[in-house]
């Protein structure tokens, strides 16, 4: 069966998109840790990220670095903090999250839940500071 991620890439499932290219895509996690904490996915559904080949690794990581840059001018932020955890969605996932201090990294603190104004908005305003 396809992936939570697999459905949302084919437009089964709803998401707040950010970008998207021929190999990847990027969309806001639906419970982020901060404001603009955004998902970046290889669109080939593999479970763990370092049994991915080597071109798509690549691929997938100059995405993301992409997707950072954007984030960055836009959301107010010292960095862009970086972790690939998947033990939840078993389809590779890099978390983009934007930071100022260590503990804003922090996955078992409370999570936002965000009004989808808010949400579509970020969303729009990352996928504007891409192109
Ligand atoms: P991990 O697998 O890295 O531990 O966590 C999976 C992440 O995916 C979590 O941060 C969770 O909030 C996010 N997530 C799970 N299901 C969905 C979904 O249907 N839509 C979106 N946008 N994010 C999801």
């Amino acid at each position: 069966m396809a992936s939570i991620f697999s459905r949302i890439i084919a437009g089964e499932i709803p998401c707040y998109k950010v970008a998207e290219d021929e190999h990847n895509f990027a969309f806001l996690d639906i419970n982020p840790v901060a404001k603009g904490h955004t998902l970046v996915i290889p669109k080939h559904e593999v479970d763990y990220i370092f049994d991915l080949p080597k071109d798509e690794y690549d691929s997938l990581m100059s995405f993301a670095k992409k997707v950072a840059e954007g984030m960055k001018k836009v959301m107010p932020c010292k960095k862009i903090g970086v972790a690939v955890l998947g033990l939840e969605v078993p389809h590779a996932h890099v978390h983009l999250i934007p930071i100022n201090k260590e503990s804003d990294m922090n996955f078992f603190k409370g999570k936002l839940s965000l009004p989808a104004e808010e949400m579509t908005e970020i969303a729009q305003k990352i996928a504007d500071a891409i192109k």
